[in-house]
């Protein structure tokens, strides 16, 4: 399934990122907001279309730069007033099977891999004016929202990006099924994000058990990251047919594992399904709204407790802020 995606021309980034530490401050043992690098918007506006997974209608995202300090926010273009929420978890709902945010009438759905690719590039600011709820499912990757945003170019702008150093090791889920952050041994300059998902189904399942790492580098997203699709047993997408979702996706359009794998497709990674689930975790953890330099270990989570996680993340950073305010006063 394609979409047919609009891309503009490329033009040389403007500059490079300066380093600015003016925001530093508190202590190595606390948990620390500063900035390390500038905020970034794109060079100029792109365009994905493609149809929902679940609705089966079109929807066509304008990307278009934004100014600093305002991060990502969806505009609904086909709504009166154009009603907009930004892509913060104070909007957002962790549902079981995709992320939605939602700001009265601004309601968007299955976010999570459109904010996976920003995230994934480091593209801070951006308006995604959409037609509809629904973001496009396109072949179940991030892969056509990577290409056309990469292309549209970046842009640094004249502001630092905040980032949350996480200091404390903190866990949402049970034995079975969690999202843990800890952190990071800081060892100069390098500051990361580094993020691990354990994907395990057990022994009976066709979806093969496996690891993946990697660490939040905007120059291997498109290659390593992007092109992970979803997936889903031949089960239960039997059962979303049944409730009429997704009628017209066929097993052509995302990895539907059968007894003996992926049906009438092939992988493009051993562990694509593994790299998906840290598509998706990358996505949900783009809510807190900053960088975060920490490790994320994720076992068999989904967007619920990712969710939980990048809650917790984005009231950490505004209590930090809000610290680094009064100090500052
Ligand atoms: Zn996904």
């Amino acid at each position: 399934m394609g979409g047919d995606f609009g891309v503009v021309k490329v033009t040389p980034e403007r500059g490079t990122p300066q380093l600015n530490f003016a925001l530093e401050h508190g202590r190595a043992d606390k948990d620390v907001m500063r900035a390390s690098r500038q905020q970034t918007t794109i060079a100029r506006p792109c365009i994905v279309s493609g149809r929902g997974f679940w609705s089966g209608r079109l929807n066509t995202l304008t990307f278009l730069p934004a100014s600093a300090g305002s991060g990502v926010r969806f505009v609904r273009a086909d709504l009166p007033n154009c009603p907009s929420v930004p892509a913060l978890s104070d909007f957002g709902s962790g549902m079981p099977l995709r992320t939605r945010l939602a700001s009265g009438p601004a309601v968007v759905d299955m976010v999570e891999h459109v904010m996976s690719a920003l995230y994934g590039l480091q593209i801070d600011n951006v308006e995604v004016h959409c037609t509809e709820s629904e973001m496009p499912g396109l072949d179940g990757s991030s892969h056509a929202y990577a290409l056309a945003l990469s292309a549209a170019g970046k842009r640094v702008l004249d502001a630092p990006r905040k980032e949350l150093i996480v200091s404390q090791p903190k866990q949402f889920g049970d034995e079975q099924r969690f999202v843990r952050i800890e952190p990071l041994p800081l060892h100069g300059s390098i500051r990361k994000l580094q993020l691990e998902y354990q994907l395990d189904f057990g022994g009976q399942s066709p979806v093969p058990s496996g690891n993946f790492q990697w660490t939040i580098l905007p120059d291997q997203y498109l290659e390593q990251i992007a092109p992970a699709r979803t997936f889903i047993s031949w089960e239960d997408a039997q059962k979303l047919r049944s409730q009429g979702l997704g009628a017209h996706v066929t097993e052509r359009d995302l990895l539907v594992f059968g007894e003996h794998g992926p049906i009438d497709n092939q992988l493009r990674f051993d562990d694509e399904c593994c790299r998906h689930k840290l598509l998706d975790l990358i996505g949900d953890l783009a809510l807190a709204g900053c960088d975060l330099v920490g490790r994320v270990i994720a076992c068999r989570s989904g967007h619920q407790l990712n969710a939980e996680l990048a809650t917790w993340l984005r009231n950490l950073a505004q209590q930090e802020l809000e610290c680094h305010q009064h100090h500052a006063a």
